[in-house]
């Protein structure tokens, strides 16, 4: 038999949150052995190998498939890292690696926008938001799709699963490639905050090689808001002294929750500390605090759609795509918001007159 690849055993138990010794206690196999796997003195018997595809849901080819780097913690920025425990954030930072996965097998075949995003370290947020816009060509008009805007612009957007939501989202570089990894159970209104949010990461922090702290965080959701809302057009819509019921009514303007558009208008000066303070208080009684009620739908990547279809068009469907990466299916789905129609898998085409060379995806 091959010998099993140590990062990839690594990879899947960080990848489900797990401990050795809880591993240890979900297979049956000694904590001690899984150690001795993990660093190549032992090889597992066909059963516990077995055993461990099972309970950590990755097919047994996953386990001999080539080296994986990992993803390193300084180039990650994560919100509320210290409140993240330390294997949250890895769970996240392997799920992250996993997307590598199939962005790495996406680049092989496609040629993708290349990246456009301005690197403005030690700019203001407000001021970094506006550049942006600037360079993008956006003036002051809402944003339709923020994810959509992203991809326009080089920046590779995958989804996580409800498993990392305590992480929410977090963005890094592959090469030259920046990527966002968004936690897609929560509202559409907070996804695409998310989106804004890791752009600002990108293009304020992205020079720093340390994990960023609360400082960033803020200017990070400064960015995100300044970007979303540009203070020029929220200030030409009277919305000075906005009470709930306006705010409410307004937030559909810029796809944003009621909550972050009460905070735009307090810091643009629209709304006084107290007024702000109790749009706030009706705002949490009313179930605006963590949801959304009649919330915008979530949005999804456009590249990735396209790639199905280019694929599914080449007589490849994504069940083959899985296999190639020596993933389930749905381990695969989690990370393309879901967008595979698992219901209808199987039945591909065959292989007969696939493309030769790479396609170009325009966005
Ligand atoms: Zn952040």
């Amino acid at each position: 038999m091959d010998t099993l690849t140590t990062s990839r055993l690594i990879l899947a138990r960080k990848r489900r949150g797990l401990s050795l010794v809880k591993l240890a206690q979900a297979t049956g196999i000694s904590a001690r052995s899984l150690s001795a796997y993990e660093n190549g003195h032992q090889q597992p018997s066909l059963d516990n190998l077995r055993e461990l595809s099972k309970t950590l849901g990755f097919p047994v080819s996953f386990f001999f498939a080539s080296e994986l780097d990992e993803i390193p913690i300084e180039a990650i920025s994560f919100r509320a890292l210290s409140k993240t425990p330390a294997f949250r954030r890895d769970a996240a930072r392997s799920a992250g690696r996993i997307a590598l996965l199939l962005n790495d097998w996406i680049d092989e075949r496609f040629v993708l926008p290349s990246p456009d995003v301005p690197h403005l370290p030690k700019t203001d947020p407000e001021t970094a938001a506006e550049m942006v816009r600037a360079r993008w060509g956006l003036g002051q008009a809402p944003i339709a799709n923020m994810i959509h805007l992203l991809e326009a612009h080089g920046v590779r957007v995958y989804s996580l699963s409800a498993e990392c939501a305590d992480v929410d989202a977090f963005s890094t570089y592959r090469g030259k490639d920046p990527l966002v990894l968004l936690d897609v159970s929560k509202s559409g209104e907070r996804i695409r905050f998310d989106s804004a949010h890791e752009l600002g990461h990108l293009v304020l922090h992205s020079e720093h090689r340390e994990p960023h702290g609360p400082d960033a965080e803020q200017e990070a959701n400064r960015f995100a808001a300044a970007f979303l809302m540009p203070r020029g057009d929220v200030l030409s819509h009277s919305l000075q002294g906005a009470m709930t019921d306006r705010i409410i009514a307004w937030k559909s303007r810029w796809r944003v929750s009621a909550m972050a558009l009460a905070h735009r208008l307090h810091e643009v000066d629209l709304l006084t500390e107290w007024g702000y303070r109790s749009v706030c208080v009706n705002l949490s009684r009313m179930g605006y605090r963590s949801t959304e009620p009649d919330g915008i739908s979530p949005e999804t990547s456009q590249v990735l759609a396209k790639v199905f279809q280019a694929v599914r068009a080449d007589g490849q469907s994504p069940a083959e795509i899985a296999k190639e990466l020596h993933l389930h299916l749905p381990e695969l789905n989690r990370h393309v918001f879901g967008l595979i129609p698992t219901a209808i898998e199987g039945g591909a085409a065959g292989s007969a007159g696939r493309r030769q060379g790479r396609l170009t995806l325009v966005t």
